[in-house]
């Protein structure tokens, strides 16, 4: 098995490990030491892997369905002998602490148990053709059928299971597929690459490009021969991407700055653990995470003291330490960027109720209250360890102000009464909606995805393998 070394590790093209002169170093956000380096992949490079990789979509085709799955649940089985090994990567490459990197082995363990469970019910329909006069003689049904070759982007924040979103549910459908992962989180993606290998996957069927996104990435969005673009990052990228796909299908899953609604009849202990938790795990860098929380006005106080009081117990610190709850931003720029927009909600009337303060690529958990709508911190993604807590005269009020953005990924609310639940369910304008839980959950075999700026299409294994394939339809005209 490879070792994460300082002497550098390969990419992976149509089953050849290969090196390039040309490296990039991946450092440890926490004291940007060095931890690896990485090949430096050029567009040619990527042109080398989509010819590859041509050789992989018939051998992924051709692959019986007991095959796709006893592969995945195979490279399930591996990473989880490998946990502390992946655990330990996450933790290095990435701004997760130890224990969060566990959880997201775990994740990934079961995000390609699912994609080999999946892979044997994908199934097709009959179609009532006989539904229209003059059809009255056929009978038919369809198939999905592999849609190719998916070309994945993937970003930093979960560097293993974001990618095992992409690779496990496009070989359960019968696709090879090609990965560019984050430059600052390539290790991951790599070491989960080696385990497909180990568990028997056909050489061409997986490829691991590293390097610049904004260099390398224009053959695979652009190229005919991908069938289909799987994009998870910001929005910005996700736009400029989906003006250069042209006619192909696209797979959206970009960002938010997700609402909580705790209503008056809450199980106020409850709402603040899971608000906080929801706000500040990985740092705030989370797609679904807490930024913007609506208190009904007469538990507002109660809730903010509460609130405060529960982040004040977060440690924050090494992230192989097994005390530690935050671990840094994933680099120092990051953090600035973080700083700058708490100090322009301060400067637009906000008021700072913890937090707010920064050490390199650190910020403190910070809580925010009166923020402007005008501020960033309202109407961006912050992507950092920033939430804003605002009273509200009530569950209209709520509703609205929690749809007054351009994204629409998930939202929590906190309340006993199930009416509400169910009012608040239907108006909020969300891809998922969790009742008594912060927008900070998720399930791997749920469909996921959002509505508005945070994206198109639904991941979530099956929900991924039926984008990643194509429905064939077969319609018999009956000679009586
Ligand atoms: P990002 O900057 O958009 O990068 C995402 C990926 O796109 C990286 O691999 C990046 O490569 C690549 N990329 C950059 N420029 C590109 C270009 N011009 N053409 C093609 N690819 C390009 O996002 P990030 O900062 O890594 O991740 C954070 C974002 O992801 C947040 O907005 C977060 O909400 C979102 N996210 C969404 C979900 C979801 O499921 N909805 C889950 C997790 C994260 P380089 O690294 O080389 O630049």
């Amino acid at each position: 098995m490879v070792k994460v070394t300082t002497t550098g590790q390969k990419m992976l093209i149509g089953g050849r490990w290969e090196d390039r002169e040309e490296t990039i170093e991946v450092r440890d956000p926490e004291d940007n030491s060095i931890i690896d380096a990485v090949p430096a992949a050029s567009a040619e490079d990527m042109r080398l892997a989509i010819r590859e990789a041509k050789k992989g979509v018939e051998q992924a085709a051709r692959m019986p369905v007991y095959e796709r799955a006893a592969i995945l649940k195979k490279a399930a089985d591996i990473v989880a002998e490998r946990k502390e090994l992946f655990a330990t990567i996450i933790a290095r490459e990435s701004s997760k602490t130890i224990r969060e990197a566990r959880s997201e082995v775990s994740r990934c363990v079961q995000t390609l148990q699912l994609s080999g469970e999946e892979a044997s019910r994908i199934n097709g329909e009959t179609v009532a053709y006989d539904q229209v006069p003059g059809s009255e003689n056929r009978l038919g049904y369809y198939y999905h059928f592999p849609k190719g070759l998916i070309g994945a982007i993937t970003p930093f924040n979960d560097p293993l299971n974001l990618v095992a979103h992409k690779v496990g549910p496009a070989i359960a459908g019968g696709n090879a597929i090609i990965v560019k992962p984050a430059t600052v989180t390539p290790l991951s993606a790599l070491y989960l690459a080696e385990a497909f290998l180990d568990a028997g996957l056909p050489a061409h069927v997986l490829s691991v490009i590293t390097g610049r996104g904004a260099e390398v990435c224009d053959p695979l969005v652009t190229n005919p021969d991908v069938n289909m673009i799987s994009f998870t990052g910001g929005y910005e990228t996700g736009e400029a991407i989906t003006r250069k796909a042209g006619v192909k299908a696209i797979g959206m899953e970009l960002g938010s700055n997700s609402p909580v609604i705790v209503l008056k009849d809450a199980d106020l202990r409850l709402a603040v653990e899971a608000t906080v938790s929801g706000a500040f795990s990985a740092a705030g860098q989370n797609c679904i995470g807490v930024q913007r929380v609506y208190v009904e006005e007469t538990v507002y106080a109660a809730f903010a003291e509460a609130f405060v009081a529960e982040t004040k117990r977060l440690r924050t610190g090494r992230k192989l330490s097994e005390t530690t709850d935050i671990g840094p931003l994933i680099d120092e720029r990051e953090a600035r960027r973080t700083e700058a927009w708490v100090r322009e909600a301060v400067e637009k009337g906000a008021s700072v109720l913890h937090g707010g303060t920064r050490s390199g690529a650190f910020y403190e958990p910070t809580v925010l209250a009166g923020v402007s709508p005008e501020a960033k911190v309202y109407w961006k993604e912050a992507f950092g360890p920033v939430v804003s807590l605002f009273p509200a005269r009530d569950l209209d009020a709520a509703i609205t102000a929690a749809n007054d953005v351009d994204y629409g990924l998930q939202a929590g609310v906190f309340t006993q009464d199930l009416n509400k639940a169910f009012y608040a369910l239907q108006r909020l304008k969300v891809g998922g909606v969790m009742i008594n839980d912060s927008s900070d959950y998720r399930v791997d075999a749920m469909p996921f995805g959002g509505v508005k700026g945070s994206g198109v299409g639904r991941e979530g294994v099956k929900f991924a393998i039926r984008e990643m394939t194509e429905k064939k339809v077969v319609c018999f005209k009956l000679i009586q």
